[in-house]
Protein backbone atom coordinates (compact mmCIF):
# COMPACT_ATOMS: atom_id res chain seq x y z
CA UNK A 1 0.00 0.00 0.00
CA UNK A 2 3.16 2.52 0.65
CA UNK A 3 4.69 1.02 -2.36
CA UNK A 4 3.82 3.97 -4.72
CA UNK A 5 5.41 6.44 -2.21
CA UNK A 6 8.52 4.34 -1.73
CA UNK A 7 9.01 4.38 -5.13
CA UNK A 8 9.13 8.11 -5.42
CA UNK A 9 11.40 8.23 -2.96
CA UNK A 10 13.26 5.63 -4.46
CA UNK A 11 12.91 8.00 -7.63
CA UNK A 12 14.23 10.95 -5.46
CA UNK A 13 17.07 9.17 -3.76
CA UNK A 14 18.68 7.96 -7.37
CA UNK A 15 18.21 11.77 -8.69
CA UNK A 16 20.00 12.65 -5.47
CA UNK A 17 22.87 9.94 -5.24
CA UNK A 18 23.16 10.94 -9.01
CA UNK A 19 23.63 14.52 -8.38
CA UNK A 20 26.47 13.42 -5.93
CA UNK A 21 28.49 11.40 -7.96
CA UNK A 22 27.79 14.41 -11.15
CA UNK A 23 30.63 16.31 -8.67
CA UNK A 24 27.70 18.38 -6.67
CA UNK A 25 28.74 17.19 -2.98
CA UNK A 26 29.36 19.93 -0.84
CA UNK A 27 32.49 20.49 0.68
CA UNK A 28 32.69 19.49 4.23
CA UNK A 29 33.62 21.70 6.66
CA UNK A 30 37.35 21.42 6.96
CA UNK A 31 37.57 21.29 3.11
CA UNK A 32 35.90 24.56 2.65
CA UNK A 33 37.87 25.95 5.38
CA UNK A 34 40.95 24.97 3.58
CA UNK A 35 39.33 26.71 0.26
CA UNK A 36 39.24 29.71 1.81
CA UNK A 37 42.54 30.10 3.07
CA UNK A 38 43.79 28.90 -0.26
CA UNK A 39 42.10 31.55 -2.15
CA UNK A 40 43.46 33.99 -0.10
CA UNK A 41 46.67 33.08 -0.07
CA UNK A 42 46.74 32.34 -4.06
CA UNK A 43 44.74 36.47 -4.35
CA UNK A 44 47.73 37.80 -2.27
CA UNK A 45 50.40 38.79 -5.17
CA UNK A 46 54.05 37.10 -3.50
CA UNK A 47 56.21 37.62 -6.20
CA UNK A 48 59.62 39.34 -5.36
CA UNK A 49 59.16 42.22 -7.72
CA UNK A 50 55.68 43.81 -6.04
CA UNK A 51 54.29 40.98 -3.94
CA UNK A 52 54.47 40.73 -0.01
CA UNK A 53 54.84 37.48 1.58
CA UNK A 54 54.82 39.44 5.02
CA UNK A 55 51.32 40.30 4.16
CA UNK A 56 50.81 36.58 3.53
CA UNK A 57 52.13 35.43 6.63
CA UNK A 58 50.26 38.34 8.72
CA UNK A 59 47.14 37.23 6.91
CA UNK A 60 48.01 33.39 7.61
CA UNK A 61 48.56 34.60 11.90
CA UNK A 62 44.92 36.37 12.25
CA UNK A 63 43.20 33.53 10.88
CA UNK A 64 45.19 31.21 13.41
CA UNK A 65 44.54 33.80 16.13
CA UNK A 66 41.05 33.83 15.28
CA UNK A 67 41.04 29.54 15.71
CA UNK A 68 42.41 30.10 19.10
CA UNK A 69 45.82 29.95 19.30
CA UNK A 70 47.76 31.40 21.59
CA UNK A 71 49.86 34.91 20.55
CA UNK A 72 52.64 33.04 22.18
CA UNK A 73 52.55 30.18 19.60
CA UNK A 74 52.54 32.42 16.84
CA UNK A 75 55.52 34.44 15.51
CA UNK A 76 55.88 36.28 12.42
CA UNK A 77 59.07 38.25 11.15
CA UNK A 78 59.72 40.21 8.50
CA UNK A 79 63.67 40.71 7.86
CA UNK A 80 63.26 42.47 4.82
CA UNK A 81 60.34 44.78 3.45
CA UNK A 82 57.77 42.78 2.08
CA UNK A 83 59.66 39.60 3.14
CA UNK A 84 57.81 37.55 5.78
CA UNK A 85 57.80 34.62 7.89
CA UNK A 86 55.59 32.73 9.93
CA UNK A 87 55.96 30.26 12.44
CA UNK A 88 53.47 28.48 14.52
CA UNK A 89 53.49 25.79 16.95
CA UNK A 90 50.59 23.34 18.29
CA UNK A 91 51.85 21.93 21.11
CA UNK A 92 52.35 17.84 22.18
CA UNK A 93 53.22 16.37 25.23
CA UNK A 94 56.86 16.48 23.97
CA UNK A 95 57.43 12.69 24.11
CA UNK A 96 60.13 13.36 20.65
CA UNK A 97 61.35 15.49 19.21
CA UNK A 98 59.62 18.19 17.42
CA UNK A 99 58.56 17.66 13.12
CA UNK A 100 58.41 20.74 11.27
CA UNK A 101 55.57 21.15 8.14
CA UNK A 102 57.11 24.05 5.56
CA UNK A 103 56.01 25.55 2.98
CA UNK A 104 56.83 28.72 1.01
CA UNK A 105 54.74 31.70 0.78
CA UNK A 106 56.38 33.15 -2.35
CA UNK A 107 55.75 32.83 -6.23
CA UNK A 108 57.34 33.27 -9.55
CA UNK A 109 56.45 36.28 -11.47
CA UNK A 110 53.51 35.53 -13.30
CA UNK A 111 52.07 39.07 -16.33
CA UNK A 112 48.17 38.95 -16.88
CA UNK A 113 48.37 39.19 -20.66
CA UNK A 114 50.59 35.96 -20.79
CA UNK A 115 47.79 34.02 -18.38
CA UNK A 116 44.30 32.70 -20.19
CA UNK A 117 43.11 33.64 -16.27
CA UNK A 118 43.38 36.31 -13.64
CA UNK A 119 47.24 34.81 -12.03
CA UNK A 120 45.99 36.59 -8.79
CA UNK A 121 42.58 35.74 -8.53
CA UNK A 122 41.62 31.74 -7.57
CA UNK A 123 39.52 30.44 -10.73
CA UNK A 124 38.05 27.17 -10.33
CA UNK A 125 37.30 25.88 -13.71
CA UNK A 126 36.91 22.23 -15.53
CA UNK A 127 37.73 20.48 -11.99
CA UNK A 128 40.94 22.43 -11.88
CA UNK A 129 42.45 25.48 -9.38
CA UNK A 130 43.84 28.03 -11.41
CA UNK A 131 46.26 30.36 -10.03
CA UNK A 132 50.00 31.40 -9.65
CA UNK A 133 51.25 29.34 -6.86
CA UNK A 134 48.08 27.03 -6.78
CA UNK A 135 50.28 24.44 -6.92
CA UNK A 136 54.06 25.54 -6.39
CA UNK A 137 53.58 26.10 -3.04
CA UNK A 138 50.73 27.62 -2.02
CA UNK A 139 48.85 24.47 -1.83
CA UNK A 140 50.55 22.73 0.84
CA UNK A 141 50.29 25.71 2.68
CA UNK A 142 47.13 26.48 2.99
CA UNK A 143 46.86 22.73 3.82
CA UNK A 144 49.18 22.96 6.60
CA UNK A 145 47.26 25.47 8.02
CA UNK A 146 44.18 24.28 7.51
CA UNK A 147 45.16 20.96 9.10
CA UNK A 148 46.37 22.63 11.76
CA UNK A 149 43.51 24.37 12.81
CA UNK A 150 41.76 20.95 12.43
CA UNK A 151 43.60 19.47 14.59
CA UNK A 152 43.34 22.38 17.12
CA UNK A 153 39.71 21.74 17.30
CA UNK A 154 39.51 18.29 17.81
CA UNK A 155 41.94 18.68 21.24
CA UNK A 156 44.53 16.78 19.26
CA UNK A 157 47.30 16.60 21.11
CA UNK A 158 50.26 14.99 19.47
CA UNK A 159 53.45 13.16 20.97
CA UNK A 160 55.55 15.66 19.61
CA UNK A 161 55.28 19.21 18.97
CA UNK A 162 53.35 20.19 15.20
CA UNK A 163 55.74 23.54 13.69
CA UNK A 164 53.97 25.28 10.52
CA UNK A 165 56.67 27.21 9.28
CA UNK A 166 55.27 29.74 6.20
CA UNK A 167 58.44 30.82 4.53
CA UNK A 168 59.66 33.77 2.14
CA UNK A 169 62.51 34.18 -0.71
CA UNK A 170 62.19 30.29 -1.98
CA UNK A 171 61.64 30.92 -5.48
CA UNK A 172 64.65 33.88 -5.79
CA UNK A 173 67.69 31.71 -3.81
CA UNK A 174 67.38 34.75 -1.30
CA UNK A 175 68.28 34.28 2.01
CA UNK A 176 65.40 35.42 4.09
CA UNK A 177 63.17 32.66 4.64
CA UNK A 178 64.44 29.27 5.57
CA UNK A 179 68.03 30.22 5.86
CA UNK A 180 67.06 33.05 7.76
CA UNK A 181 65.11 31.33 10.63
CA UNK A 182 67.81 28.58 11.00
CA UNK A 183 70.52 31.66 11.26
CA UNK A 184 68.05 33.78 14.06
CA UNK A 185 65.11 31.78 15.46
CA UNK A 186 66.79 28.06 14.89
CA UNK A 187 64.89 27.06 17.99
CA UNK A 188 61.68 28.05 16.78
CA UNK A 189 61.87 25.43 13.66
CA UNK A 190 64.41 23.12 15.00
CA UNK A 191 63.00 19.31 14.50
CA UNK A 192 63.36 15.58 13.81
CA UNK A 193 62.14 15.44 10.85
CA UNK A 194 60.14 18.25 8.14
CA UNK A 195 57.66 17.73 5.48
CA UNK A 196 58.31 20.59 2.17
CA UNK A 197 57.46 20.16 -1.22
CA UNK A 198 59.31 18.62 -3.60
CA UNK A 199 57.59 15.03 -3.75
CA UNK A 200 53.86 14.18 -4.71
CA UNK A 201 52.03 12.13 -6.78
CA UNK A 202 52.38 12.01 -11.06
CA UNK A 203 48.97 10.96 -13.14
CA UNK A 204 48.92 10.40 -16.53
CA UNK A 205 45.45 10.13 -18.69
CA UNK A 206 43.49 9.97 -15.56
CA UNK A 207 45.75 6.94 -13.89
CA UNK A 208 47.65 7.51 -10.80
CA UNK A 209 51.07 6.76 -11.70
CA UNK A 210 52.66 6.82 -8.12
CA UNK A 211 53.19 8.59 -5.28
CA UNK A 212 56.57 9.98 -5.05
CA UNK A 213 58.96 10.64 -1.49
CA UNK A 214 61.73 13.17 -2.03
CA UNK A 215 64.54 12.55 0.40
CA UNK A 216 67.63 14.34 -1.80
CA UNK A 217 68.49 16.34 -4.40
CA UNK A 218 71.75 17.64 -6.21
CA UNK A 219 73.73 20.29 -5.04
CA UNK A 220 73.73 23.24 -7.21
CA UNK A 221 77.54 24.75 -8.08
CA UNK A 222 78.67 27.03 -11.24
CA UNK A 223 82.19 27.59 -12.14
CA UNK A 224 83.77 30.05 -14.33
CA UNK A 225 86.48 28.68 -16.62
CA UNK A 226 88.49 31.30 -17.88
CA UNK A 227 91.92 31.55 -20.27
CA UNK A 228 93.74 34.74 -20.42
CA UNK A 229 96.40 35.09 -23.80
CA UNK A 230 98.55 38.21 -24.75
CA UNK A 231 96.48 38.55 -28.09
CA UNK A 232 97.88 40.17 -30.81
CA UNK A 233 96.70 41.39 -34.48
CA UNK A 234 94.28 38.92 -35.99
CA UNK A 235 96.26 38.66 -39.60
CA UNK A 236 99.20 37.09 -37.88
CA UNK A 237 97.48 34.28 -36.00
CA UNK A 238 99.56 31.67 -33.94
CA UNK A 239 98.04 28.48 -32.35
CA UNK A 240 97.71 29.27 -28.59
CA UNK A 241 94.52 31.04 -28.62
CA UNK A 242 92.43 31.89 -25.41
CA UNK A 243 88.86 30.96 -27.57
CA UNK A 244 90.00 27.43 -29.39
CA UNK A 245 91.97 26.36 -25.90
CA UNK A 246 89.23 27.15 -23.89
CA UNK A 247 86.43 25.41 -26.51
CA UNK A 248 88.86 22.37 -26.72
CA UNK A 249 88.86 21.93 -22.96
CA UNK A 250 84.87 22.65 -22.76
CA UNK A 251 84.60 20.08 -25.56
CA UNK A 252 86.42 17.75 -23.15
CA UNK A 253 84.34 18.26 -20.23
CA UNK A 254 81.04 17.91 -23.20
CA UNK A 255 82.08 14.50 -23.90
CA UNK A 256 83.12 13.29 -20.21
CA UNK A 257 80.70 11.41 -17.73
CA UNK A 258 81.15 11.39 -14.19
CA UNK A 259 81.25 8.55 -12.30
CA UNK A 260 78.38 7.00 -11.42
CA UNK A 261 77.28 7.31 -7.81
CA UNK A 262 73.96 5.31 -6.34
CA UNK A 263 72.88 6.27 -2.81
CA UNK A 264 69.89 4.64 -1.30
CA UNK A 265 67.65 6.95 -2.72
CA UNK A 266 68.68 6.31 -6.72
CA UNK A 267 68.48 3.03 -5.69
CA UNK A 268 65.41 2.43 -4.89
CA UNK A 269 64.17 4.84 -7.33
CA UNK A 270 65.51 2.61 -10.35
CA UNK A 271 64.07 -0.50 -8.72
CA UNK A 272 60.65 0.88 -8.00
CA UNK A 273 60.37 2.32 -11.52
CA UNK A 274 61.62 -0.83 -12.99
CA UNK A 275 58.41 -2.12 -12.51
CA UNK A 276 56.20 0.49 -14.07
CA UNK A 277 58.56 0.51 -17.64
CA UNK A 278 58.94 -1.75 -19.81
CA UNK A 279 61.64 -3.68 -22.09
CA UNK A 280 65.07 -3.05 -21.81
CA UNK A 281 64.80 0.02 -19.69
CA UNK A 282 63.42 -1.84 -17.35
CA UNK A 283 66.07 -4.84 -17.22
CA UNK A 284 68.79 -1.78 -17.11
CA UNK A 285 67.27 -0.14 -14.35
CA UNK A 286 66.98 -3.45 -12.02
CA UNK A 287 70.70 -3.79 -13.10
CA UNK A 288 71.46 -0.53 -11.40
CA UNK A 289 70.31 -2.25 -8.06
CA UNK A 290 73.35 -4.44 -8.51
CA UNK A 291 76.26 -3.81 -6.39
CA UNK A 292 78.49 -2.97 -9.38
CA UNK A 293 75.75 -2.56 -12.60
CA UNK A 294 76.85 -3.73 -16.35
CA UNK A 295 78.79 0.02 -17.68
CA UNK A 296 76.66 -1.25 -21.21
CA UNK A 297 73.99 -0.72 -19.11
CA UNK A 298 74.57 2.07 -17.65
CA UNK A 299 75.27 3.41 -21.34
CA UNK A 300 71.78 2.12 -22.66
CA UNK A 301 70.11 3.71 -19.32
CA UNK A 302 71.84 6.96 -19.51
CA UNK A 303 71.41 7.70 -23.36
CA UNK A 304 67.62 7.22 -22.64
CA UNK A 305 66.91 9.71 -20.76
CA UNK A 306 68.42 12.91 -19.53
CA UNK A 307 66.10 12.11 -16.63
CA UNK A 308 67.99 9.26 -15.76
CA UNK A 309 71.07 10.09 -16.71
CA UNK A 310 71.13 12.90 -13.64
CA UNK A 311 70.25 10.36 -11.19
CA UNK A 312 73.19 8.34 -11.68
CA UNK A 313 75.69 10.73 -11.59
CA UNK A 314 77.20 14.17 -11.54
CA UNK A 315 76.96 16.36 -14.19
CA UNK A 316 78.73 19.28 -15.28
CA UNK A 317 77.33 21.42 -18.61
CA UNK A 318 78.45 24.28 -20.19
CA UNK A 319 75.72 26.91 -20.13
CA UNK A 320 77.50 30.60 -20.77
CA UNK A 321 80.04 31.80 -22.86
CA UNK A 322 81.66 35.00 -23.83
CA UNK A 323 85.31 35.85 -25.66
CA UNK A 324 87.26 38.19 -27.43
CA UNK A 325 87.33 42.59 -27.94
CA UNK A 326 87.27 42.86 -31.46
CA UNK A 327 86.53 41.15 -34.65
CA UNK A 328 89.67 41.59 -35.93
CA UNK A 329 91.72 40.81 -32.91
CA UNK A 330 93.08 37.98 -30.94
CA UNK A 331 91.16 37.00 -27.85
CA UNK A 332 92.83 37.99 -24.52
CA UNK A 333 90.02 36.51 -23.01
CA UNK A 334 87.78 33.48 -23.42
CA UNK A 335 85.52 32.72 -20.99
CA UNK A 336 82.51 30.35 -19.51
CA UNK A 337 79.99 29.58 -17.13
CA UNK A 338 80.04 25.54 -16.25
CA UNK A 339 76.82 24.70 -14.28
CA UNK A 340 77.17 21.17 -12.11
CA UNK A 341 74.54 19.51 -10.63
CA UNK A 342 76.10 17.33 -8.06
CA UNK A 343 75.18 13.87 -6.14
CA UNK A 344 74.49 14.68 -2.54
CA UNK A 345 77.19 13.96 -0.44
CA UNK A 346 80.06 14.44 -2.59
CA UNK A 347 82.36 17.18 -1.69
CA UNK A 348 83.67 20.75 -3.52
CA UNK A 349 87.05 19.15 -3.53
CA UNK A 350 86.74 16.37 -5.29
CA UNK A 351 84.30 17.99 -8.14
CA UNK A 352 86.95 20.47 -8.55
CA UNK A 353 90.09 17.56 -8.65
CA UNK A 354 87.70 16.02 -11.37
CA UNK A 355 87.31 19.15 -13.38
CA UNK A 356 90.81 19.82 -13.57
CA UNK A 357 91.34 16.52 -14.83
CA UNK A 358 88.92 16.44 -17.55
CA UNK A 359 90.00 19.92 -18.93
CA UNK A 360 93.70 18.53 -18.61
CA UNK A 361 95.18 22.14 -19.38
CA UNK A 362 96.48 24.45 -16.72
CA UNK A 363 95.91 27.69 -18.44
CA UNK A 364 92.30 26.96 -17.97
CA UNK A 365 91.39 28.91 -14.78
CA UNK A 366 88.40 26.98 -12.52
CA UNK A 367 86.72 29.44 -10.05
CA UNK A 368 83.99 28.71 -8.32
CA UNK A 369 81.30 31.75 -8.50
CA UNK A 370 78.75 30.38 -6.06
CA UNK A 371 79.50 31.33 -2.15
CA UNK A 372 78.02 28.63 -0.42
CA UNK A 373 78.36 24.41 -1.44
CA UNK A 374 75.83 23.01 0.63
CA UNK A 375 76.48 19.51 0.85
CA UNK A 376 73.31 18.56 2.07
CA UNK A 377 73.33 14.87 3.06
CA UNK A 378 70.49 12.35 1.81
CA UNK A 379 67.53 11.96 4.13
CA UNK A 380 67.28 8.39 5.29
CA UNK A 381 64.09 6.51 4.17
CA UNK A 382 63.56 5.35 7.86
CA UNK A 383 60.54 2.40 9.00
CA UNK A 384 59.29 5.16 10.52
CA UNK A 385 58.44 7.57 7.54
CA UNK A 386 58.39 4.96 4.72
CA UNK A 387 55.95 2.97 6.76
CA UNK A 388 53.68 6.29 7.38
CA UNK A 389 53.73 7.20 4.03
CA UNK A 390 53.20 3.25 2.71
CA UNK A 391 50.29 2.87 5.02
CA UNK A 392 48.09 6.42 4.05
CA UNK A 393 49.25 5.82 0.46
CA UNK A 394 47.73 1.92 0.86
CA UNK A 395 44.19 3.61 2.21
CA UNK A 396 44.05 6.63 -0.03
CA UNK A 397 45.32 5.08 -3.07
CA UNK A 398 45.78 1.08 -2.48
CA UNK A 399 48.22 -0.70 -4.81
CA UNK A 400 50.06 2.72 -5.86
CA UNK A 401 54.24 2.44 -6.04
CA UNK A 402 55.81 4.91 -3.44
CA UNK A 403 58.29 6.28 -5.06
CA UNK A 404 61.82 7.84 -3.44
CA UNK A 405 63.57 10.34 -5.33
CA UNK A 406 66.09 12.75 -5.51
CA UNK A 407 65.15 16.21 -6.70
CA UNK A 408 67.47 17.11 -9.57
CA UNK A 409 66.12 20.79 -8.94
CA UNK A 410 66.48 22.21 -5.24
CA UNK A 411 64.08 23.18 -3.02
CA UNK A 412 65.00 25.13 0.70
CA UNK A 413 64.95 20.90 2.06
CA UNK A 414 68.63 21.74 1.35
CA UNK A 415 68.86 23.93 4.09
CA UNK A 416 67.07 21.97 6.65
CA UNK A 417 69.26 19.21 5.41
CA UNK A 418 72.64 20.74 5.90
CA UNK A 419 71.43 21.68 9.68
CA UNK A 420 70.92 18.39 10.42
CA UNK A 421 67.25 18.16 10.32
CA UNK A 422 65.95 15.28 8.13
CA UNK A 423 63.42 16.73 5.49
CA UNK A 424 61.26 14.77 2.92
CA UNK A 425 59.10 16.22 -0.01
CA UNK A 426 55.12 14.27 -0.08
CA UNK A 427 51.79 15.70 -0.16
CA UNK A 428 49.46 13.52 -1.52
CA UNK A 429 48.37 15.93 -3.85
CA UNK A 430 48.90 14.25 -7.90
CA UNK A 431 50.08 16.28 -10.86
CA UNK A 432 50.00 15.61 -14.84
CA UNK A 433 53.10 14.35 -15.54
CA UNK A 434 52.74 15.37 -19.11
CA UNK A 435 51.67 18.85 -18.12
CA UNK A 436 54.15 20.37 -15.60
CA UNK A 437 52.85 24.35 -15.48
CA UNK A 438 54.82 25.14 -12.17
CA UNK A 439 56.68 28.66 -12.83
CA UNK A 440 54.73 28.00 -16.11
CA UNK A 441 51.20 30.23 -17.18
CA UNK A 442 48.17 28.75 -16.41
CA UNK A 443 49.34 27.38 -13.05
CA UNK A 444 46.77 24.47 -12.03
CA UNK A 445 46.24 21.96 -10.06
CA UNK A 446 43.11 19.44 -10.09
CA UNK A 447 40.30 20.43 -7.48
CA UNK A 448 40.22 16.83 -5.79
CA UNK A 449 44.28 16.95 -5.54
CA UNK A 450 44.02 19.84 -3.37
CA UNK A 451 41.62 18.04 -1.18
CA UNK A 452 43.05 14.72 -1.28
CA UNK A 453 46.25 16.58 -0.34
CA UNK A 454 44.56 18.08 2.96
CA UNK A 455 43.55 14.43 4.02
CA UNK A 456 47.04 12.68 3.20
CA UNK A 457 48.72 15.06 5.11
CA UNK A 458 46.34 15.01 7.60
CA UNK A 459 46.84 11.63 8.40
CA UNK A 460 50.29 11.48 7.75
CA UNK A 461 50.98 14.15 10.36
CA UNK A 462 48.79 12.22 12.98
CA UNK A 463 50.75 9.34 12.29
CA UNK A 464 54.14 10.57 12.39
CA UNK A 465 53.24 12.79 15.37
CA UNK A 466 51.68 10.07 17.28
CA UNK A 467 48.71 9.43 19.00
CA UNK A 468 46.35 11.75 20.72
CA UNK A 469 46.39 11.61 24.29
CA UNK A 470 42.73 12.25 24.68
ZN1 LIG B 1 58.17 25.56 -4.69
Amino acid sequence: MKQPRNVTALALLAGLVFKVAAGAEPLQAHQQQLRDIYRELVEINTTHSVGDTHAAAEAMAARLRVAGFPSDDIHTFMPEPRKGNLVVHLHGNAKRRPILLLAHLDVVEARREDWSVDPFALVEKDDFFYGRGSGDDKAMAAIFIANLIRYREEGYVPERDIIVALTSDEETGGGMGVPWLLANHRDLIDAELALNEGGGGAYRGGKNLYNAVQASEKIYYDYRLEVHNKGGHSSLPIKDNAITRLAQGLSKLGAYDFPVHLDEVNRAYFQRMAGMVEGQVAVDMREMTRPKPDPAAIRRLAGANPNYNARLRTTCVATMLDGGHAPNALPQRAGAIVNCRVMPGETEASLKTTLVKVLDDDQISITPTDLEYLPSPPSPLTPELMGAVEKVTAEMWPGLTILPIMSTGATDSRYLRDAGIAAYGTSGMFYDIDDNRAHGRDERIRVSSLYDGQEYLYRLVKLLAGASSK
